[in-house]
């Protein structure tokens, strides 16, 4: 049987998220964003282990927050197709995107026994799953989904992801954002892509039968436009 499942990966802020969602809409397929489960668990660490311990991957010890994440526990619910993160039982979809969580869930999602951890929970919601699941992040064509039908690389210039990051976190149309804020925001964006590029488990990389899709010049509309007539191709009926 062909695993009903669109990966859609790419760098922090490229739209995937939101092209993911609404590409789901659409199909009337289910959402996962594997990446609020990253944060889900940073947050449970900051909250339970501590701002000290948690400097870099290295100096957090990867049982101690494997154990917090089963006991609490982090974990995905399925809400009107769409799959949330909840930390002991409470929705953190908004508490995970905080700038104390963006900073620190790269250094977290670099521990090999943390990715084990949450591939393993994103395997058994997609495959628990009675229809199809559009996941995204940065791993799914190339480790966690690497026989997904469709697999979508979805890339933007850094100054463009940092407009669209900052115009979404409501700091004036794009456009209109203070130069200053706006290259703070590009060099924010860029740290993080080299962090998540170049650690040694499941970089970000392109998978090689991957669809690259360069959103720089392209609406919201135009990309799940384009990803929603590959998905018809690619599931006939
Ligand atoms: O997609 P989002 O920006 O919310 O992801 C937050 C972080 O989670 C990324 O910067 C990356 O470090 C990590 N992540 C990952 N693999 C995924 C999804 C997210 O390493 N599949």
């Amino acid at each position: 049987m062909t695993l009903r499942v669109i990966a859609i990966d790419g760098p922090a802020a490229s739209g995937k998220s939101s092209t993911a969602a609404a590409v789901a809409r659409r199909l009337g397929w289910a959402h996962l964003d594997s990446g609020a489960l990253y944060r889900a668990i940073t947050l449970a660490a900051l909250d339970n282990v501590g701002e000290q311990g948690a400097g870099s991957g290295e100096q957090w010890s990867a049982v101690r927050i494997v154990a917090l994440a089963e006991e609490l526990p982090v974990r995905l619910v399925l809400v009107d197709e769409v799959f949330r993160p909840e930390v002991a039982g409470v929705d953190v979809e908004q508490a995970i995107r905080s700038e104390r969580v963006t900073h620190r869930v790269s250094g977290l999602a670099a521990i090999p026994e943390v990715r084990h951890w949450v591939n393993v929970r994103q395997r058994e919601a997609v495959l628990g799953h009675p229809g199809g699941v559009v996941v995204d992040g940065r791993d799914i064509g190339t480790v966690v989904f690497p026989d997904a039908p469709l697999k979508v690389f979805l890339t933007a210039s850094p100054e463009e992801r940092a407009r669209r990051r900052l115009a979404q976190a409501g700091e004036g149309a794009a456009g209109q954002i203070d130069p200053e804020r706006l290259r703070r925001e590009t060099e924010a964006l860029a740290a993080r892509d080299r962090a998540d590029a170049t650690r040694r488990v499941a970089p970000l990389r392109a998978a090689a039968d991957a669809v690259r899709l360069d959103t720089t010049r392209l609406s919201l509309d135009d990309q799940v436009g384009r990803v929603v007539a590959l998905a018809r191709q690619r599931f006939p009926g």
